[in-house]
C-alpha cells in the first residue's frame, strides 16, 4: 500500500485559477496556538508558460527580501517547481487583504531594482552564477500590469 500525505496544492483546479493573484493555500495552528498562514504568490498562468529557473532563482532573492520589507514575520518564500509562482509561509491568521499589499509593493520594488541581487556570492548562495536580474524585473513588470488579485481556491472534482 502507497502511504503519502495528503497536499493541498493537488487539490486545487489549476485550470480554474486566472494569474498573477495571491491565494490562501493553507492555514495551520502550532500546538501552542500559534496560527501559520500559507500563500500561493502565482505570477504565470499554470500550464501556459514558466519562469525560466535563473529568473526564478533570482526572484527567490529579490522576493527573500522585499517581501519581508512590506509584511512583518514571514516564514519562508519558496520558488514553486513549476516554475509559475512562489509560496510564502507567514506567521499569523489569513489576511489575504494584507499580502496582496504586500506582493504588490514588492513586485514594484523588483521591477525598479537596478544593483547587485542580494546573496549572490560562492559563499552565500547554492548556484551563484545562475540568475537572471532583466528577465526577473519583467516578470515583476508584466505580473503588475496585468493586475494583481485574490484568487479564491477552487477545489477538484473527484
Ligand atoms: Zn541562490
Amino acid at each position: 500500500m502507497l502511504l503519502m500525505a495528503n497536499v493541498e496544492s493537488f487539490d486545487l483546479d489549476h485550470t480554474k485559477v486566472y494569474a498573477p493573484y495571491v491565494r490562501l493555500a493553507g492555514a495551520k495552528r502550532t500546538p501552542r496556538g500559534d496560527a501559520i498562514s500559507k500563500y500561493d504568490l502565482r505570477l504565470l498562468q499554470p500550464n501556459q508558460g514558466a519562469i525560466s529557473p535563473s529568473a526564478l532563482h533570482t526572484l527567490e532573492h529579490l522576493l527573500a527580501g522585499y517581501l519581508r520589507d512590506h509584511l512583518e514575520d514571514v516564514i519562508d518564500v519558496s520558488p514553486m517547481g513549476c516554475r509559475t509562482g512562489m509560496y510564502m509561509s507567514v506567521l499569523g491568521e489569513a489576511d489575504e487583504e494584507g499580502v496582496l499589499v504586500a506582493f504588490r509593493a514588492a513586485l514594484q520594488d523588483v521591477a525598479e531594482h537596478d544593483r547587485p541581487i542580494p546573496g549572490v556570492s560562492e559563499l552565500e548562495c547554492g548556484n551563484y552564477r545562475d540568475h537572471d536580474l532583466a528577465q526577473a524585473r519583467i516578470h515583476a513588470r508584466e505580473a503588475l500590469e496585468a493586475g494583481l488579485k485574490i484568487q479564491p481556491t477552487l477545489l477538484i472534482e473527484r
